[in-house]
């Protein structure tokens, strides 16, 4: 039993499990050790923890921050927070509020192109946690709108789509900040969304957020290619940065991934969790 998870949500975020229900998936799926990275919140992890203490499972206390940086969304996953002293919830709760209040201008544009779908159906769907797109996608499918989650994305919710709205981010800087403020440790999500196709651009991004605080990067992931995968772990190999990997488990939402079960599961092992807390005794001397 040397099997871990890095990446996962719930309904404290954009997955369809309580975050006490994701630990019980992970005990049966034979996991060692699992980190909850719930979007900008940290809501679900005293539960979570509680789960793993009475279950035997690892859960390590974690978030997914989205940012901006260089024009770009980023996304950054930090991990063993020390998120009781208050000071990051209260950081994040900016982000809360973002989502609240672009919750219902989505509606209101999905409403104007004649889907009339509300806010009261969303939250429903999203369990109690905080409402993302995700939710918003499952009600247009629940609606007969769109054919499935994808197509959802695809025609109103992705970036261009067209019920689209901008939601508030921290510049990388901050979260990175924030993560560190809180004994954590900072590692870019998935990196393959950053769109950058060669080695070169990529070193150069890699070395730039390392400059800027970064501790490590993704590697393994649900959709990385074996191609992406091995240049990823090239470049984090030549700059000394850390090896993470998860599956960015969300249960329904997200049905074609499930926990753990990556296409490179088998590399997806203890040793990635005991790099991490390496750094940061390291870093923080604890
Ligand atoms: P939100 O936090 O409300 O902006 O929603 C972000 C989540 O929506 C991400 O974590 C993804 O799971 C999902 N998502 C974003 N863009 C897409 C896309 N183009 N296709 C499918 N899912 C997406
Ligand atoms: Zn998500
Ligand atoms: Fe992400
Ligand atoms: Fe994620």
């Amino acid at each position: 039993m040397n099997r871990i998870d890095l990446h996962t949500h719930s309904t404290a975020s954009d997955g369809s499990f309580r975050p006490a229900e994701v630990v019980r998936l992970a005990k049966e799926a034979g996991l060692k050790a699992l980190a909850l990275t719930d979007h900008d919140t940290t809501d679900g992890l005293a539960e979570a923890l509680a789960a793993g203490e009475k279950l035997g499972v690892e859960v390590i206390p974690g978030v997914e921050i989205s940012t901006r940086h260089a024009g770009d969304t980023m996304h950054i996953l930090g991990y063993f927070l020390d998120f009781h002293s208050g000071k990051l919830e209260e950081r994040l709760s900016v982000l809360k509020q973002a989502r609240k209040d672009r919750n219902p201008k989505i509606i209101a544009k999905l409403n104007a192109l004649g889907i009339p779908i509300t806010m009261e159906q969303v939250e429903a769907i999203s369990g109690g946690g905080q409402v993302g797109r995700p939710h918003i996608a499952r009600a247009l499918l629940e609606g007969g709108y769109v054919r499935d989650l994808q197509q959802a994305f695809d025609i109103y919710l992705k970036n261009d789509g067209k019920a689209y709205v901008q939601k508030f981010r921290f510049p990388l800087q901050d979260a990175l900040g924030m993560i560190r403020d809180a004994q954590g440790v900072p590692v870019l999500a998935h990196p393959f969304t950053l769109n950058l196709g060669s080695a070169g651009a990529l070193r150069e991004r890699f070395l730039d957020l390392q400059a800027h605080g970064l501790a490590g990067v993704e590697v393994f992931y649900s959709d990385h290619t074996p191609e992406q995968e091995a240049l990823y772990l090239k470049l984090a190999k030549e700059l000394g940065l850390l090896i993470t990997g998860g599956s960015d488990f969300h249960g329904a939402n997200k049905p074609e991934v499930t926990l753990g079960n990556i296409r490179s599961r088998d590399r997806l092992t203890y040793d990635l969790v005991v790099g991490l807390k390496a750094w940061r005794k390291q870093e923080y001397g604890q």
